[in-house]
């Protein structure tokens, strides 16, 4: 079966290697950019994606990139302690969180395309035309220096992220980006490790937000490299460019009265080496992925919110689930059909639980009924309330421990086949 990926971000490169690992060899991926320089700064694989990528003999490659978190901390914007739970492993899973850089992450899957698929990244190719009308087969138009180039394959996906060229194809009315009216500013910095040094923090509300996990263990000077997200409502503007670098020095204004003994959020700012500016956005959700031999998948499908610590996970267990529906349904376009079957509405149900801010509501809570602090947080948000919020984002999001424990393997058994 020839497969066409279109985009080499973290989706298309894990789709890549998911096919290998499922039995299929002849699988071109083509990239827009013309070399891949693995930009980004901090992103999170939850314990479901690391199960993917541990099933298709990645853990230690991906798992010395990064982190994992031992703990998740909410606090207030006065820094007072909301909620706190272990993460990974000492949460109960059988797989560990890992917070890593995206373009480690990238990188590192780029170099596991390569070593077991050889030469199948095409640079400098950007897709620009889908013509099924055969049915039976799709040819792909990709935009290049020297022009353009039709490339006729059995499948094609589009993994071309939160512009996908696909996906406007598809539905040409769809429009930009849904901005939230938050703007988000990205950014590394090397600080003397907080609380135990593999805390994910989160502090604020609906209205302003810091978020921090570390990148990096502790180096031999003791300091470590942190990602963080500040976040603010009301400024910015709602273009969607990754890579757009700002002035640090406002954003460190708008925090200056959140310096806490646990973190000085500040000072941390201002320790950043580049500030990226983002707006929070993310995609309706659609009514298909799926057309005869092409689907949809990772951002292109479902961009969501970048701080729902999902938009690389959720890709990679597409990534798995197409796989292992092309090895095993009767047909590619029935593979496709189940792929959307079962994925789309996952997805969707995140997306809107995302929209009403995940398992982050209890900031807001702890915003709307104590605006001023409180003595004990179970005076404003019974025990038992924290904990369903908790656990109802695990589940929607496919990550509660039992079922993802108990789940089957997405791993195709080729000698059956
Ligand atoms: C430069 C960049 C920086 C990012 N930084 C962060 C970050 O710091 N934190 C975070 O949480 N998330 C970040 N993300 C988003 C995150 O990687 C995705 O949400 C997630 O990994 C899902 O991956 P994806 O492969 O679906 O999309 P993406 O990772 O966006 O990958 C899409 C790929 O498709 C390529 N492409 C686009 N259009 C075309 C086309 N027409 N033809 C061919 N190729 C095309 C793009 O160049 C890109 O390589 C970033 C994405 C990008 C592209």
């Amino acid at each position: 079966m020839r497969i066409v990926i279109a985009g080499a971000g973290i989706g298309g490169l894990a789709a890549a290697l998911s096919l290998e690992a499922a039995g299929f060899r002849d699988i071109r991926i083509f990239e827009r950019a013309d070399r891949i320089r693995g930009l980004g700064v901090g992103i999170n694989l939850l314990p479901h994606a690391v199960r993917e990528l541990t099933e298709l003999g990645l853990a230690e490659r991906v798992g010395a990139l990064g982190v994992a978190p031992s703990t998740l901390t909410y606090f207030t914007r006065h820094g007072q302690r909301i909620w706190s739970e272990p993460r990974g492993l000492a949460a109960g899973y059988r797989w560990p969180q890992l917070s890593v850089h995206r373009g480690r992450l990238q990188l590192a899957l780029l170099e596991a395309v390569e070593e077991r698929l050889g030469d199948v990244v095409h640079l400098g190719h950007r897709l620009v035309g889908i013509d099924d009308a055969e049915g039976t087969t799709a040819t792909a138009t990709f935009a290049t220096a020297e022009g353009t180039t039709d490339v006729e394959a059995d499948v094609v996906i589009g993994a071309d992220g939160i512009h996908s060229a696909l996906r406007a194809l598809r539905y040409p009315d769809d429009g930009d980006p849904v901005w939230s009216g938050l703007t988000l500013w990205r950014g590394t910095a090397v600080i003397d490790p907080y609380l135990d040094g593999r805390t994910m923090v989160m502090a604020g509300d609906g209205e302003q937000k810091f978020v921090a996990y570390p990148l990096e263990n502790p180096g031999p000077g003791g300091r470590q490299r942190v990602n963080f997200i500040a976040e603010r409502r009301g400024v910015g503007s709602p273009d969607v460019d990754w890579n757009r670098s700002v002035d640090p020095a406002p954003i460190v204004d708008l925090f200056r009265e959140w310096r806490f003994d646990w973190l000085d959020i500040p000072a941390t700012i201002a320790a950043s080496d580049e500030i990226l500016e983002y707006p929070m956005v993310d995609r309706d959700a659609l009514p298909r992925w799926t057309f005869g031999r092409t689907t949809l998948l990772g951002d292109a499908a479902h961009a969501m919110y970048p701080n729902g610590s999902n938009g690389g996970s959720q890709a990679i267990l597409d990534a798995r689930t197409l796989a292992y529906q092309l090895a095993t349904a009767p047909s590619p376009e029935a593979a496709l059909e189940e792929y959307d079957r079962i994925r789309r509405p996952a997805t969707e149900a995140l997306l809107a639980l995302t929209r009403r801010t995940g398992p982050e509501r209890v900031m807001q809570l702890a915003r709307e009924r104590a605006p001023h602090g409180f003595d004990d947080i179970h005076d404003v948000i019974p025990q038992s309330e924290l904990e369903q919020i908790a656990a109802e984002y695990k589940a929607a999001a496919g990550f509660h421990p039992d079922s993802l424990n108990a789940r089957s393997s997405l791993t195709v058994a080729l000698e059956s086949r």
